[in-house]
C-alpha cells in the first residue's frame, strides 16, 4: 500500500538560529526567488510499508518585487489583500526532491477594485516546477531515457515530462506556416546521400517509410505507408534547392522510390544496396533452388540425399567469414571442454560441437551443379562491391549475368532479369559507393525507441521523438545552408 507520512517532519539545519551545520548554500538558479531564512527548510518522507522510499525538501521564500504600487489600469495605488503559496518542484538534490514554496502577495487597486498577482519569473509555462528543473527535464529527454526513468529521477508525473517532451519537439521540428498550422521544419543542412526504407509499425500489417541523411544518419522524414505519395510530400517540404543537392539514392531494388525521386529529379542517381541485393539473391534463387533439387532426389528416391538438404538454408546463405566464425567457436570450444570462454557464471550447457560447417558447405555445393554457381555468384557480388568504377562493377554484374542465363534455370534467371531491369542501379555502387547500411541502424533506434513505450499509441509524437533521437550525441561534419 502506498502511503505518504505527512506527520513526520524531520529539520536537517536551523537557520533561524544560523547554525549551518551541514548545509551548502548555494545559488538556487532562481532568479527572482528570496528564500525567507526565518523559516526552516521542511523534510517530508514518504513512506511505503514503514520504510522512507524518498523525501521531499521544502524551502520558504517568495517573489524580489520591484513594481510600483501603481494599478496599470488606471493608476491609482495599490495595496497588499492577503496571500497565497504556489510550491514548485525544483531540482532534485540526489534522491531528494526539492520543493520551492512561494509566498504571493495579492494586491488590489485602490480605486477600480482589480486584484494583481505577481507571476513568478522562474516558473516554468504551464507546469508548477521551475524553470530550472524544466530545461533539466528536457536534456534527460535528449538522452533516449525512459519518461519513467526520468520521472523516478526528478519526481515529476510521467505525464508532465511526456507534454514537456511534446512542446520541445515541436519546437524543434515544426513552425507554423502562413495559415497558422503546423507544419515540419525543412532540414538545417543539406545531404549528399539520402536512403529510403521501409518499417513495419507496431507489428501490424502497416508500414511506414523512412528518409535519412546516409552520411549523418539523422531521419529526415516519416511517412505513414510506403507509397510513392510520401516520397512526393518529402520533395515537396524540401523543396527543389535541397533535393538539388542531392547526388544518390539508397534504396531496395523492389520499391517504387527511386521511381518517385527520378520522375522529379532526373540528376539523382539511385544505387541498389548489397545487402537488398543479396537478400534477393537468397529469397529468388538459393531457397527456391534448394527446394527444387530436394524434391528432385526424393522423387529419384535417394532419401538420405534429400533429408540432408533440409535446414540447411542457412548454411547456403552462409558468407564465408560467418563460416570461418562458426569453425572457429566449435575449435575454441573442443579445446576448452566443450565450454564458452567467460561463462563460468551462468548456465551454458555443453552443446553438440560439430565444426566441419565449411566442409558440410563444400559437400553440399559439389553435390549439385546449381549449387556450385550459386557459390561462385556468391562471390562474385562480393568482389563486384568492391570495385573503384562502374566499368568493373558493370564487368563483374556482367559475369554474373551470364552465370545465371548459363544454368538454363528458371529461379536464376529471374534473378538476372531482376539485375538487368536495375542494371544502371546496381553499377551505380562503382560511382558512389553507399550502402543504406545506416539505415538498419535507423531502424534499430526504432525498434528500441518503441520498445521504450514512447511509441503506441501517439505516432506523430513516436515519429518526432525518433526524428530528435537520431540528431542527438552525433558530429555534424555538414555543410550549413547560406
Ligand atoms: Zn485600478
Amino acid at each position: 500500500m502506498n502511503c505518504t507520512n505527512n506527520a513526520t517532519v524531520t529539520q536537517p539545519y536551523n537557520v533561524v538560529n544560523m547554525n549551518l551545520d551541514g548545509c551548502l548554500v548555494i545559488p538556487s538558479n532562481l532568479e527572482g526567488f528570496r528564500q525567507d531564512i526565518t523559516k526552516d527548510a521542511v523534510v517530508i518522507p514518504k513512506v511505503v510499508d514503514n520504510t522512507i522510499v524518498s523525501s521531499v525538501t521544502r524551502v520558504y521564500g517568495d517573489i524580489i518585487d520591484t513594481d510600483t504600487d501603481v494599478c496599470p489600469h488606471c493608476g491609482a495605488k495599490l495595496y497588499s489583500n492577503g496571500s497565497y503559496d504556489t510550491v514548485l518542484k525544483h531540482l532534485p538534490l540526489g534522491q531528494t526532491s526539492l520543493s520551492v514554496v512561494v509566498t504571493r502577495k495579492r494586491k488590489r487597486c485602490t480605486c477600480c477594485g482589480k486584484s494583481f498577482v505577481k507571476e513568478i519569473p522562474f516558473k516554468a509555462e504551464k507546469h508548477n516546477i521551475t524553470e530550472t528543473l524544466k530545461k533539466y527535464i528536457e536534456k534527460l529527454l535528449t538522452m533516449a531515457m525512459t519518461l519513467k526513468a526520468i520521472s523516478d529521477i526528478t519526481g515529476v508525473d510521467e505525464h508532465i515530462i511526456k507534454a514537456i517532451d511534446n512542446n520541445r519537439l515541436e519546437d524543434e521540428e515544426t513552425e507554423l506556416d502562413e495559415n497558422g498550422n503546423r507544419r515540419l521544419k525543412k532540414p538545417t543542412e543539406y545531404a549528399k546521400y539520402i536512403a529510403v526504407d521501409e518499417f513495419k509499425l507496431n507489428n501490424e500489417y502497416r508500414y511506414a517509410t523512412v528518409i535519412i541523411d546516409l552520411e549523418t544518419g539523422y531521419i529526415l522524414y516519416f511517412g505513414r505507408s510506403k507509397k510513392k505519395v510520401v516520397i512526393e510530400e518529402f520533395m515537396k517540404l524540401v523543396g527543389d534547392d535541397w533535393m538539388n543537392h542531392v547526388e544518390a539514392l539508397a534504396c531496395d531494388m523492389n520499391a517504387d522510390f527511386s521511381e518517385a525521386f527520378q520522375a522529379k529529379y532526373p540528376h539523382i542517381d539511385v544505387v541498389y544496396d548489397r545487402f537488398h541485393i543479396r537478400k534477393n539473391f537468397n529469397d529468388m534463387v538459393i531457397g527456391p533452388v534448394r527446394k527444387d533439387v530436394q524434391r528432385q532426389l526424393i522423387r529419384e528416391k535417394k532419401y538420405e540425399e534429400a533429408a540432408s538438404l533440409k535446414r540447411c538454408n542457412h548454411i547456403l546463405c552462409s558468407s564465408k567469414a560467418t563460416r570461418m566464425a562458426i569453425e572457429a567457436e566449435a575449435k575454441e570450444r573442443k579445446e576448452n571442454g566443450n565450454q564458452p570462454k567467460s561463462m563460468s557464471l551462468f548456465c551454458a550447457p555443453p552443446i553438440e560441437v560439430k565444426g566441419g560447417i565449411e566442409q558440410r558447405y563444400q559437400d553440399i555445393i559439389e553435390s549439385n551443379k546449381l549449387f556450385f554457381v550459386m557459390d561462385i555468384i556468391k562471390d562474385q557480388l562480393d568482389v563486384a562491391y568492391r570495385s573503384e568504377t562502374v566499368e568493373e562493377m558493370s564487368k563483374h554484374i556482367g559475369q554474373i549475368i551470364a552465370l545465371c542465363h548459363g544454368t538454363n534455370n528458371d529461379h536464376f534467371k529471374r534473378f538476372a532479369k531482376l539485375l538487368g531491369n536495375h542494371y544502371e542501379g546496381v553499377i551505380n555502387f562503382g560511382k558512389h559507393h553507399i550502402t543504406s547500411g545506416k539505415i538498419k541502424g535507423t531502424n534499430n533506434l526504432i525498434k528500441n525507441i518503441r520498445r521504450m513505450g514512447y511509441g503506441y499509441p501517439d505516432e506523430e509524437y513516436f515519429f518526432l521523438k525518433a526524428k530528435d533521437l537520431s540528431r542527438q550525441n552525433k558530429l555534424r561534419s555538414h555543410k550549413k545552408l547560406h
